[in-house]
């Protein structure tokens, strides 16, 4: 069975287009800026990042005018991409010290930031409290009597909300689903009504200023977010009774979904589990109609909703460029080997679909399938999957009775289609272009075989390009090391 997703269409309006045959992202020719920057290299769009942030903002606060939107950067915590949703009217989520003083160092103020994480470090907690962070959302008992004693220490209030386990299965995949207590996250309501009364207890260091709960990532299915909202709603009003002051907001987390490629036309001849990931109807005004205004009309227009949004808001804001290097054939199709593999893209290690092109033959029609993978010493480094297949003849050798089941174990084992579809010229030297890796990618990057990670450019409203990450160098090899 050879899966391959068709390459076109790719382009979309204003953002990725094409002249005599090669890619443009924003007008800007994107083998150029190879050429000036080197390769790989990550562009993202000012453009594609501001309308994203006013697209949200304007759908969500349609329903809901007290919306602030924190944006959850660990998505992207590159200080230019902070800095322009700062300037569009964002506020931030973070996840450590780390980000803390990253969004500190883009200008947030603590006053407009909110801090997640399931082990926060006493340090840290320090440090959030003394600055007046909007809120810290408590993933355990144990957090909260931590948080209680540097507050009492400091003689300063902590701003805290609960993060309840709402029993919601949301995101793509069971590992991306975060809203039960299978999950590592997160408080049960018998675990909150005890935190309450802690909180009710020490009114001098604590105060309860809301409610949290964050469902998955990629979270696809809009039936989801009405339960959510449901659920919220009604766990609003059931702690709202247990505090003798009000509640301040109540916060819906974050999981919204992307397309991970331009049209639906492209994952037709792909199995239909497969897509789902990547596929969506949902968009920020759906999500407006079905979560937002739900929860603003039960509870009213004083109460302040906040959302976490990371991969929704930076995944379609940037593309990579990486040069092919070496070729080889193979069961009778070419294999290109890419500049850039799971060190400078670490979703593909975890078999990520990420839409490909050719950059420098953007608009050949006539295409051949190939195989394209990074250049690692590792099997994993490969842009798809074929062992998911191998696995399920193993098992049908091993096991022929399964056989009536072979579609069911295709689902469960075999994740990525097996090949790519690209221009039929396509060679070593050439430009290959992935969409969508906004998200989830510039933080991950290693320096894994010796490899240097990528640099990034913004391609912005006033110059044209700007370098908005240094490309690492071999002196940074050594940067870490004592001897
Ligand atoms: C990661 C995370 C988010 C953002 O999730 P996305 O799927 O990128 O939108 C929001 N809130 C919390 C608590 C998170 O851990």
């Amino acid at each position: 069975m050879s899966q391959v997703v068709s390459l076109h269409p790719w382009k979309r309006k204003q953002h990725l287009n094409s002249e005599n045959n090669r890619l443009l992202i924003d007008g800007v020719n994107a083998a150029e800026l190879l050429a000036r920057y080197g390769s790989p290299l990550y562009v993202y769009s000012e453009a594609k990042l501001r309308e994203n942030a006013l697209d949200i903002l304007g759908n969500f606060r349609r329903e809901h005018a007290n919306t602030r939107v924190c944006f959850a950067s660990k998505a992207c915590a590159n200080l230019a991409v902070l800095k322009v949703f700062k300037d569009c009217g964002l506020s931030v989520e973070v996840n450590s010290g780390g980000e803390f003083y990253k969004a500190r160092a883009a200008g947030y103020s603590p006053a407009d930031m909110v801090f997640n994480g399931v082990a926060k470090q006493i340090g840290e907690l320090r440090e959030v409290i003394a600055a007046g962070i909007k809120a810290i959302n408590v993933d355990s008992l144990s957090e909260l009597a931590r948080i209680l004693a540097v507050a009492t220490e400091l003689q300063q209030q902590a701003q805290v909300t609960l993060r309840i386990i709402p029993e919601i299965k949301g995101g793509a995949a069971a590992g991306w689903q975060t809203g039960t207590s299978a999950s590592k996250f997160g408080m049960t309501s018998l675990e909150q009504a005890e935190a309450i009364a802690l909180i009710v207890q020490h009114p001098a260091a604590l105060k309860m200023v809301g409610i949290h709960a964050h469902i998955g990532t990629q979270v696809n299915d809009i039936a989801v977010y009405e339960a959510e909202a449901d659920f919220l709603i009604g766990y609003f009003q059931q702690v709202a009774e247990m505090l003798p002051y009000p509640l301040e907001h109540v916060n819906l987390g974050g999981g919204f979904p992307k397309n991970y490629s331009s049209a639906a036309d492209n994952f037709q001849t792909v199995a239909a589990h497969y897509c789902e990931n990547y596929r969506t109807t949902i968009d920020f005004a759906l999500l407006s109609k079905h979560l937002i205004k739900p929860i603003a009309q039960a509870l009213g227009e004083q109460i302040e909703i906040i959302v976490e949004p990371g991969r929704s808001m930076v995944s379609d804001t940037a593309i990579l460029l990486t040069r092919i290097e070496a070729e080889k054939q193979r069961q009778q199709h070419p294999v290109y080997y890419l500049d850039a593999g799971y060190s400078v893209l670490f979703d593909i290690y975890n078999g990520w679909y990420f839409h490909m092109l050719n950059a420098s033959r953007a608009d050949d029609v006539l295409t051949k399938h190939c195989r394209m993978v990074g250049p690692l010493c590792d099997s994993s480094d490969t842009y798809y999957d074929i062992e998911g297949e191998g696995a399920v003849n193993a098992l049908l050798n091993a096991a022929p009775a399964l056989q009536e089941h072979r579609g069911l174990l295709e689902e469960v084992l075999i994740n990525q289609p097996n090949m790519r579809e690209l221009p039929a010229a396509t060679a070593i030297g050439d430009v290959i272009a992935l969409l969508d890796v906004g998200a989830y990618a510039l933080e991950n990057m290693t320096e894994y075989c010796g490899r240097q990670s990528a640099a990034a450019v913004l391609v912005d409203l006033q110059q044209g390009s700007r370098l908005i990450r240094r490309r690492a160098e071999y002196q940074d090899l050594l940067a870490y090391d004592v001897d």
